[in-house]
This record gives structure tokens, sequence and C-alpha cells, in this order.
């Protein structure tokens, strides 16, 4: 394997929610990964701050089943396992009184290491957690808090959130995660963009025809009816992911890869958005799986609300109105219970001017695909002849810059989303994370798009389970003269 881990400062970081499904799913074994890699001191301490009465040996035994559960197959040896897990301390907290926080402050005083706090908890504790930081001393300004999404259900939620944590932290030590931006393709994107002089002059309206943005799943809203109920897929994909996603693709070169100047760029993008036109966006519910109705429901069974008019299902043609783009259709599209699990951005270039070929050879088109899971890589689509005699017909061949194959795969460390966005906290580099007033300008941009369907009282339409979701969203480009690509 091919290592080129640079080993992070001196931390602790405390987890508040600890006990929680991310923190047991995500974020401590993926801790650990970076603990066997070598890139986690020996001296670090990871401390979990949650509700549950345990002490520090029943919190290491919680995550020695949690990495034994999620941590995927990477090989360890017993040694690593406990060494890790030795430098695991546990404090029963509450984020809304005053048990544990005495204990936590007792832990944390005179430390000189970088000092990380992870909001893992429900967004509703936030300003309790932030407040209390303050009240014991340890929202000092070295500090960095970390805060999971969601980031407020629309503007004025956002702004109020921003506003309290603003009371405790100044902006440089508020790392909002949207895991999306951890993704290995995601800074691909920006390496292929900014790194060749290949794409970037064919990177506008005059060359691309319309870029789709794709974030399909194959699950349905499981355990989460109750949340996804009140958020739906505009809320919990479209204005975060989703969105994050289309700046990268669409934003101007920064003019050096550095955390302002990359989010000044994708602040740009998103003002830039026109509002979409209630013709330009379709909404969907899943409907059961036939004959097998009991373990895959629709979605209002699935959320126990029978009159349920959230969407589980969102189509969308966006228009930035800037120099670059103006008349280039985003289109974006994300849902649940869809055919395939597959996020994948992909840029259709335009025709060429005119065919030297003749119509017999058809219609080609060269297309960037940038896909983020599953199968990280990207694959440029080229029009060449047909091998063999015959005469001159062309097909279209996959370019093909997948990490796998370019880079062997065996031979490069696999790091995961949360695992590198942790990794950046503590070197305090928040390139990967939303600003303050990013979120808000994507709300901006969402809220009447939610009104306007509320203000109709808008039925979402009715898709099969394990389809490319309603009809209507297929028409969107189709009377466009466009196809959504298939989601394999
Ligand atoms: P969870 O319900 O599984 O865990 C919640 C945690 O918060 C528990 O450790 C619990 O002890 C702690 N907690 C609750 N009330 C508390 C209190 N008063 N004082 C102290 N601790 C308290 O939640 P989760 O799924 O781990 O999600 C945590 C956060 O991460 C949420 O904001 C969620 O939206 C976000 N998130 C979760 C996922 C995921 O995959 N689970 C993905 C993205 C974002």
């Amino acid at each position: 394997m091919v290592s080129r881990v640079i080993p992070v400062d001196l931390f602790d970081l405390v987890i508040f929610g600890g006990t929680g499904d991310l923190a047991r799913r995500k974020i401590l074994p993926g801790l650990f990964r970076r603990y066997c890699a070598e890139q986690m001191p020996q001296e670090a301490r990871i401390i979990g701050a949650a509700r549950s009465d345990l002490d520090a040996q029943g919190y290491r035994q919680m995550i020695r089943e949690a990495i034994a559960e999620f941590g995927g197959d990477s090989a360890h040896s017993d040694e690593q396992l406990d060494g890790f897990l030795a430098q695991l301390e546990y404090v029963t907290i509450d984020a809304r009184g005053d048990q544990g926080w005495k204990e936590l402050q007792a832990m944390m005083a005179g430390t000189t290491r970088v000092e990380a706090y992870y909001f893992s908890v429900a967004p509703a504790l936030f300003g309790d957690i932030a407040e209390r930081l303050q009240k014991w001393g340890m929202a000092d300004v070295d500090a960095r808090i970390v805060v999971e999404k969601p980031f407020g259900r629309d503007l004025a939620t956002a702004k109020a959130l921003n506003a309290t944590l603003a009371t405790y932290f100044n902006e440089d030590q508020i790392y909002r995660i949207d895991h999306y931006l951890g993704k290995e393709t995601v800074q691909n994107l920006m390496a292929v963009r900014f790194g060749n002089m290949l794409f970037e002059p064919l990177w506008n309206s005059q060359y691309v025809d319309h870029i789709q943005i794709t974030v399909a799943e194959t699950v349905g809203v499981g355990g989460r009816g109750e949340y996804y109920d009140k958020s739906g897929a505009m809320r919990d994909m479209v204005q975060n992911h989703l969105m994050q996603l289309l700046c990268l693709i669409a934003m101007e070169p920064p003019a050096r890869f550095s955390p302002d100047a990359v989010r000044d760029e994708k602040l740009k993008v998103i003002r830039a958005l026109d509002p979409v036109a209630s013709h330009h966006i379709v909404r969907g519910q899943y409907q059961a799986e036939p004959c097998n109705e009991a373990a895959n429901p629709g979605y209002r069974t699935a959320v126990d609300n029978p009159r349920s008019r959230t969407e589980s299902f969102v189509a969308l043609r966006a228009e930035i109105s800037n120099w670059r783009w103006a008349g280039t259709p985003f289109y974006l599209r994300t849902g649940k219970c869809l055919a395939a699990r597959a996020s994948e951005i992909t840029v259709v270039f335009k025709d060429t001017p005119h065919s030297i070929f003749g119509e017999d050879a058809g219609r080609h088109r060269n297309v960037l695909s940038i896909r983020l899971q599953p199968d990280e890589g990207i694959t440029l689509g080229v029009t060449i002849k047909e091998p063999g005699p015959g005469g001159m017909r062309l097909i279209d061949v996959p370019l093909d810059m997948s990490f796998a194959e370019a880079l062997k795969e065996d031979e490069v460390e696999q790091v995961d989303a949360y695992e590198r966005l942790i990794m950046d906290v503590i070197r305090g580099n928040q390139t990967l994370f939303m600003r303050g007033d990013e979120v808000e300008a994507a709300w901006a941009w969402t809220d009447p798009i939610i009104e306007g369907w509320q203000a109709r009282n808008d039925v979402p339409k009715p898709y099969d389970f394990g389809s490319d979701g309603p009809t209507d969203a297929t028409e969107l480009l189709r009377r466009e003269g466009r196809a959504w690509r298939p989601v394999t």
C-alpha cells in the first residue's frame, strides 16, 4: 500500500452524541481507520459524551462492537483495536442540564492540544451545547466545533442557528459538515477542472449542452420516517448535497485552493441561481413494491401518515444567470426506492457544429461523467471510428479515469468521507465545509420552491418502487429534446 499519510497534530475530540447511530456507524470506525493508518497520534483522546449511563470501559465495549459491525473489512490486528480503544474516554452528559459538564471541563482543563467538539446530536441541542461549552470555559478561540446536518429547515431557522453559534464561536471555528464534500471524487472534480488545460476552456454555455446531477437511492425512509416526513427530499438532499455538487461543477476558478477563496466562488453560484418555475420541478412519492408490500411498503405507510404530501423524489431544472452559464440547464434529481444506487454528475457537451460523416454516422456527443458512488471515478466518452471494415461508422467509447484502473486501487489508501473531514477539522482546514452564508443562500433559493408547493397544495406524483421516478421527471427533459442518463 502506498502511504502518503501525514500525521495530524495532537488533539482531543469530544463527540457529543458519541453513542448515537452516526458516531457508531461512521465517526468512530472512521477514526479507527485513521489510527490504523498511523495518522492519529498515539496520545490523542476521543471523548464520547452522551446521555447513556456508561463508564469508559462500557463505552470502549460499545465502540468495539460498532467497529466489528460497521468497520468494513479493513484488516487490523487485535493490538491495533485495543490501542485505539484505550484512547477513548466517556462522560455521561446532559446537553440541557448540568450533569457531566464539570467532569468534561476537568478532562479538558489546561490542554494545549487541538480541541474539537463534534455536535453529533439533534440540531435542537446545538445551541444548548454551545452555550454550555462557553459557560464551562471550553469555548476558547482555538476550539473548533463540528455541526451535522440538517442545518436549519428553512432560511429563518438557519439564520437563527447561525446567530446562536456566532454568539459563542467565530465563523473560522465552525465546521458545518456535508459528507459529500469529503468524497475523493469531489476533490478530484476540482483537480480535473483546475489542474488541466483541457476542460476549463470548454466549461461554459458555448460548449456544454446541459449538466445532470443525480443522487439516487434504492432504500426507502427506513427508521427515519418521522423525521423525513417533516423534511422531504428537497430539504434532506437538494438544499445541501446536490447544491454543493452544483456549486463545485459551476463555480469560477478560485484564485487559490484555500477555504474562503473556494467558498466565495461557491456562494456566487448559489446567488446567481434563478428561481425555479413550477413547471420545471417534479415531486414524487414512492409506492409499495408489488407482491412485497410488507418488506417494502409505500412511502405513506413507511412514514405512518396516510395523507402525507412530502416528496421522496425531486427532479428540477435550474439555471444559473451569469456569463458562463446563461442558457445552460442544470437538471437535478434525487429520490428514494429508485432502480439503482448512484451519485453522478454528468456534463453533456454540445454536438460538433457540423458532421462531416453524414446522417448515417448518428449523433455523438462527448459526455464527462463524474461518479461519486458506487465505483468512484471519472469517465470521458469520446467518439471514435468503429474498428474494422465497412466504412466510417462512429461509436462512443469511454476514456476511463477510474481510480481502480489508473492507480491500482489496492495500492492506494481509500479514505472514507467522514474520516477525511474529521482530519481536516484537526488540521484547521475549512475548504470542504459549508460557510454560514452559503447555507443561508441555499435556503433562500429553496424556500420559495417549498412555499410554492404549500400554497398550491401540491400533491407529489406516485412512482413505482424500483423505477426511475415519476414519468413527469422523464418528460421534464424529453420535452427539451434531452434524456436522463440511465441510473445504473
Ligand atoms: P441518534 O438519535 O442515533 O443519537 C443521538 C445521540 O445524542 C445519542 O448519543 C444520545 O445519547 C445523544 N443525546 C440525545 N439527547 C441528549 C441530551 N439531552 N444530552 C446529551 N446527549 C444527548 O442520532 P444520530 O443518527 O447519531 O444523529 C446525530 C446527528 O447527526 C443528527 O443531527 C442527525 O441529523 C445527523 N446525521 C445523522 C446521520 C446518520 O446516518 N445517522 C447522517 C447525517 C446526519
